[in-house]
């Protein structure tokens, strides 16, 4: 069965996968989703035979229906190889009734890196395949932790280059550091004088300029995105969750067809709609937990139908998470309104104008599968602390979100079903706040001697991202004013 998408604002129809992952956004301001999500009719014992790969190519096959067997398959072997440091570019690891699924062992150390190692292969073979002979440059303003995993996705990459602006002053001194020392001879980093929305804004204009994109075009390349409103992002996170949920039937933790909970800490939605759309192909799904740290616009929401960005923003420990807006929030807002363009523009509009919309009680229904919950910093440390004390394990500031969050539903509901909890960043990714949390005898030491402290305090060694984070050179030294943006980008395409 083929799958074409549709924009959530009704304005482009029928669009293969290959050309939804090309356009990333629709013209329409929408965001492309499946006509339908197509069953994974796959028995459990199969699943559980299958690797990560074999899994991957079985989920993707289904949903980026105009991808060929062997194209898909090659997309799938460049981007789940050594790069992880684990048998399965995934793990889980069993803590009483909770599993964490681990989506940390790549790159980057962050779960991000699960799909940003694909979208770069199903980009130059959706382009391919689409006749588009250009060189794609991908283009991204960065507050940390996105442009770099991105940038890890990309680097020598055929038929790729990524240029990514980051605020000169607005990263941590290791975020910078993981930036300035990128390898990869088609990428580059630009330090921006300024803050993040600077940056941003500069990205937003080039991004958005005809004359620009004809200066491009005729030197051979086009600009894309890889934010994670692209459907290439999204397909390869359903992965994750069919997998895990094959290996709790294989290591004998649930029956065949038992229904499970997801807890994913959420920021923009990506994630857990991934986990979404794995329960609607077909995995036992009890309840999808949707946990946020104190910026709690989805707990409001998922509670009361509605959706309210105008309150205080908060900076936490777990700054992915830190977000009022969660864009692909409207790929369920449209489908909860029975495929609807018409009435999700509508909302959206209002989100856009007075910053608050409201569902319906019938779109409330149809989006029944989720539960909201919410953390707050103490209780995130005191999950922290917990895991580390009771199974001598560590996990990262927003995986505590999670695991906090799961916590205060089990205690709200006595739902006992077996739960994996979506482990989305490494704890060395955070080591300070994670180490501040079992311990603040912890505080006086520097960042670099936090890592061989938490490799002993978690008995694990140190990621490679790490250690190239302590020896690596540093290759990227540029510092540009926000106006000298374009200007920078056409130099290093060898423009001007
Ligand atoms: C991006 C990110 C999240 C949030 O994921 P969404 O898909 O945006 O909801 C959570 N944790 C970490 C570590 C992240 O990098």
């Amino acid at each position: 069965m083929q799958i074409l998408y549709d924009s959530t604002r009704g304005g482009e129809k029928n669009v293969t996968a290959s050309q939804a992952i090309l356009k990333g956004l629709a013209d329409d301001g929408g965001l492309f989703v499946p006509q339908s999500i197509p069953a994974l009719d796959i028995d459990v014992q199969t699943l559980a035979g299958l690797t990560y790969k074999e899994t991957a190519f079985e989920v993707m096959r289904r949903l980026l229906t105009d991808f060929t067997e062997e194209e898909l398959k090659y997309c799938i072997e460049n981007a789940y190889d050594e790069k992880f440091e684990v048998p399965q570019a995934a793990q889980l690891r069993d803590c009483g009734r909770e599993s964490f699924l681990e989506l940390y062992h790549g790159k980057t150390i962050a779960f991000k890196d699960m799909a940003l190692s694909i979208l770069p292969y199903l980009m130059t073979t959706a382009a391919r395949k689409n006749g588009m002979d250009k060189e794609i440059v991908i283009l991204t303003a960065t507050s940390g932790d996105t442009g770099k995993a991105a940038m890890a996705g990309f680097a020598d990459v055929p038929g790729t280059r990524i240029i990514v602006f980051y605020p000169k002053d607005g990263v941590s001194p290791v975020q910078e550091r993981q930036m300035v020392t990128q390898k990869g001879d088609n990428t580059c980093v630009i330090a921006v004088k300024g803050n993040f929305d600077d940056a941003q804004t500069g990205v937003k204009i080039i991004f958005n300029d005809k004359e620009t994109a004809r200066i491009l075009g005729e030197a051979g390349f086009v600009f894309s995105s890889a934010n994670s409103i692209n459907i290439g992002r999204l397909v390869p996170q359903v992965v994750y969750y069919v997998w895990s949920y094959a290996q709790m039937f294989k290591n004998g933790r649930i029956k065949d067809g038992e229904k499970i909970n997801f807890v994913v800490p959420t920021g923009n939605f990506g994630n857990i709609l991934a986990a979404y759309y794995a329960s609607k192909m077909g995995i036992s799904v009890n309840r999808l937990i949707c946990a946020s740290n104190v910026n709690n616009v989805l707990f409001d929401f998922f509670s009361t139908g509605v959706y309210d960005k105008n309150r205080e923003f908060i900076l936490t420990s777990s700054p992915s998470m830190d977000i009022l807006v969660s864009s692909n929030l409207e790929r369920l807002i449209y489908e909860s309104a029975g495929n609807d363009a018409e009435k999700c523009s509508e909302l959206m509009a209002k989100l856009r104008t007075g910053g608050v919309y409201e569902i319906t009680d019938e779109m409330k229904k149809n989006m029944s599968l989720f539960t909201g919950e919410w953390a707050s910093e103490e209780e995130c440390d005191e999950a922290i602390k917990k895991y580390y004390n009771e199974y001598d394990y560590v996990i990262d500031t927003h995986t505590a979100v999670a695991a906090a969050a799961y916590k205060k539903y089990t205690e709200k509901t006595g739902d006992g079903s077996m739960t994996v909890i979506a482990s989305t960043a490494s704890p060395y990714k955070f080591a300070r706040s994670v180490l501040h949390a079992i311990d603040e005898k912890y505080d006086q030491y520097s960042d670099m001697e936090q890592f061989d402290i938490l490799s002993e305090v978690s008995k694990t060694k140190l990621p490679d991202a790490i250690i190239e984070l302590k020896n690596a050179e540093v290759r990227h030294k540029d510092v540009i004013e926000a106006g000298e943006m374009k200007d920078a980008i056409l130099k290093k395409l060898g423009i001007m």
